[in-house]
């Protein structure tokens, strides 16, 4: 089973490091317009095969899509000093104009994950590139609020003291700062947080659901003021996404995928959970969420809203 990706900077080729670490997959190709770059990710990860997963990992170009059954989208352009927000997206979809089109016409049949941000938007961008060409609803994803829920899950897990596979929490929404933390949904082992906190002698106070809020919605910049760029955390959460898609396992995630109309907002692309199996998006959970909960989700999603009204 090949995974193609496109972009080979520090998302990518974390994803690809992820992957092989974790051994899902058979054959990585890495493409950039960068070759030198690609090359040299390449056989760096590569070189970590003995040490992980019978794997290949190699360069190359578009043609070597074909066949994939995956390919990551994470190339795009980097925010210049002063720069706004319109031209940076305008640069990042020339980009995927230029490069959406060739993945699919050497993968017609591979599932697009996409990771450049802004992840909403430009997922939604790639959406209309591949309807365009007829390709199937459902094939198109984004990372979304992936890493979101995670790092919600890892931050409730510590405070609950417990292993975060048996918590069950979601981001929804923008993947950036408008996201909504679900605290309405958020459930330990069957059954509700508030029963958890109570069998076990434990609060969550209202500070610390701030600290915690806080901790998931500036994660990025936080880290970025630490080390200018994120990527191992997202880089995972690429190579989980593969991993349902490739083995069908039929899995909740928090992805992305344009919707007619969310919190009546029409036309948007946000995350929401959704079942992901091999044939791509196949489901979403009907969610019962509070009043404000859906008016946050409102908000963010008109604030995506807005972006993609930018689009060219
Ligand atoms: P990130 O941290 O999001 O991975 P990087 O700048 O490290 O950001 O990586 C983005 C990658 O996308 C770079 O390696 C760049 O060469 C690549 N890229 C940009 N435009 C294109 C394009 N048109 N085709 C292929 N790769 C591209």
């Amino acid at each position: 089973m090949k995974i193609g990706i496109v972009g080979s900077g520090y998302v990518g080729a974390t994803a690809a490091y992820a992957l092989v670490m974790r051994g899902i997959g058979h054959e990585i190709v890495l493409i950039d317009q960068d070759e030198k770059r690609a090359k040299a990710e390449a056989d760096d990860i590569f070189h970590a095969v003995p040490f992980a997963s019978s794997l290949n990992v190699r360069a190359g170009g578009y043609h070597d899509l074909t066949g994939a059954s995956i390919v990551i989208m994470a190339a795009g352009v980097n925010q210049k000093p002063g720069e706004t927000r319109m031209k940076l997206l305008k640069r990042n979809a020339d980009v995927f104009r230029a490069v959406i089109p060739n993945i699919l016409d050497h993968a017609p049949d591979a599932i697009i994950v996409v990771a450049t941000n802004p992840v909403d938007v430009m997922t939604h961008f790639t959406a209309r590139i591949a309807a365009e060409r007829g390709i199937a609803e459902g094939r198109v994803l984004g990372s979304g609020t992936t890493l979101d829920t995670a790092r919600f899950r890892a931050l409730l897990s510590r405070h609950l003291d417990i292993d975060p596979q048996h918590v069950h929490a979601y981001v929804v929404g923008e993947h950036g700062d408008s996201e909504v933390l679900l605290w309405s949904l958020v459930g330990v082992g069957g059954v509700s947080v508030e029963d958890f906190l109570r069998a076990r002698g434990l609060e969550i106070t209202q500070n610390d659901k701030a600290i915690i809020d806080e901790k998931v919605r500036r994660a990025a910049y936080h880290i970025i003021e630490g080390k200018k760029a994120t990527y191992y955390g997202v880089g995972a959460a690429l190579a989980r996404i593969c991993e349902v898609i490739l083995n069908n396992q039929r899995a909740i995630l928090t992805i992305c995928t344009p919707h007619s109309e969310i919190a009546g907002v029409k036309g948007v692309t946000i995350a929401l959970p959704y079942l992901i199996s091999s044939e791509g998006i196949i489901g979403s959970l009907p969610l019962t969420i509070t009043e404000s909960e859906t008016a946050l989700l409102a908000k963010s999603a008109q604030i995506v809203r807005a972006a993609i009204d930018l689009l060219p």
